[in-house]
């Protein structure tokens, strides 16, 4: 037995799935030439599945602070934030974070996934009990095997699942820790978080809560699913990436529990790793303020998102239950959902395909997601792609 032949299934996989499509897993972005648009097979494309929801990345102020940065600081940090890593604009951005989160610690980490590792892995161990919802992103369930702690899994937004698995774990020397997300990443849904909340409350436990979708994106100020539904004091943990809304690469958690720092010493996917470079950094404050500033960045995403889902409602879609910047289209058939894609793509669109087991139930589907920087007219191009292909859902 070679170390390779646990990979045979991944292999069969592959090969059955390169008869709809060769460039599936190994699409690339030839030329990017905007946040949304880049040069796909040669061909000028629209791109609906990506996670910038405001068009951060070509912001020209964000360019700008970034190269800054790289003049001023370098190109990279070459150490963690333990050692040699934490520089005074890492300190900055906690700071920043912290105001505008209205939280009085946070910690950033090297990227979202890795905060999610660090924060899970070092806040509950053996002895205490996460219980997830099932959909939530793999960094959480990554996090948990790291730690060793117990883990049980609600069904996805599932309030009386969740309330069954509270009555029958919470004892009084168990820790709990409910993990959820804001808005999800696959389904664009959100979470109950008042009815989640009660619970936590009833029962005693801890609430951590990846809003890693909807920093910028949910909430009268753009703080999150947890702002929009007024229960920001009773989220303990909040995680967060810069690989979305902010358009950079990094991570954070932040906290008013005043021992929060301590992760910091304890944690190994914080202690053993590079910290976030100069230009991360400064794109993400940057990019922090003008969220701060531009409120109207989030009115225009919202804009192109209602337009999205009434349009591709109109044409008889099986969609998301509400209007969200992420609509995930259903095809019961994978086939028929690589031939939806390719034809997408043929068209000029690119978004996601999404398969089982990464979808919730066995189907497959096609996850559009939107930006700020779309406009109407890229919007309405968006659905006369998916009319052409309307056949095959
Ligand atoms: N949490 C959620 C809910 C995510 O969707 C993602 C990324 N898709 C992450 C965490 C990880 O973020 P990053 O890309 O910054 O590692």
């Amino acid at each position: 037995m070679g170390l390779f032949d646990k990979f045979e299934r991944i292999e069969q996989s592959l090969d059955t799935l390169k008869q709809y499509s060769e460039s599936f897993f190994n699409v690339v972005l030839q030329e990017i030439i905007s946040s949304t648009e880049a040069v796909i097979n040669g061909k000028r494309t629209i791109l609906a599945g990506t996670n910038n929801y405001l068009g951060m990345p070509h912001r020209r102020e964000c360019i700008e602070a970034a190269c800054q940065a790289i003049q001023e600081h370098g190109t990279g940090t070459t150490g963690s934030r333990m050692a040699n890593g934490t520089y005074a604009i890492h300190v900055e951005l906690e700071k920043e974070l912290s105001r505008f989160l209205h939280k009085n610690h946070t910690i950033i980490f090297t990227t979202g996934y890795s905060a999610n590792l660090a924060v899970l892995s070092t806040l509950v161990g053996p002895k205490d009990i996460v219980i997830l919802d099932a959909d939530c992103h793999a960094s959480i369930y990554d996090g948990c095997r790291l730690g060793g702690v117990q883990v049980y899994r609600f069904r996805h937004n599932n309030v009386e699942d969740l309330e069954k698995r509270l009555k029958r774990l919470a004892t009084k020397d168990t820790n709990i820790l409910i993990a959820v997300e804001g808005l999800y990443s696959m389904l664009g849904d959100r979470a109950p978080l008042k009815e989640i909340v009660e619970l936590k409350k009833e029962y005693n436990a801890y609430l951590l809560v990846d809003e890693a979708h909807s920093l910028g994106v949910l909430g009268r100020n753009g703080r999150g699913l947890a702002e929009e539904q007024d229960v920001e004091d009773d989220v303990d943990f909040v995680i967060g990436t810069f690989s979305k809304s902010l358009g950079s690469v990094g991570g954070y958690c932040s906290s008013n529990h005043h021992k929060l720092e301590l992760l910091r010493y304890a944690s190994r996917p914080y202690v053993f790793t590079a910290s976030s470079s100069p230009a991360n950094i400064a794109a993400a404050r940057k990019a922090l303020e003008i969220i701060e500033k531009e409120p109207q960045l989030r009115t225009r995403l919202w804009e192109n998102a209602n337009l999205l889902y009434s349009r591709l409602k109109d044409l008889s879609f099986t969609i998301g239950p509400a209007p969200s910047p992420i609509i995930p289209v259903r095809f019961k058939e994978i086939p028929k959902a690589f031939a939806a894609w390719n034809g997408l793509l043929e068209n000029g669109v690119y978004v996601n395909m999404v398969l089982p087991p990464a979808t919730p139930d066995g189907t497959a589907l096609l996850r559009c997601s939107l930006s700020a920087a779309h406009s109407l007219e890229q919007v309405e191009k968006i659905a006369q792609a998916f009319e052409t292909i309307r056949h095959l859902a």
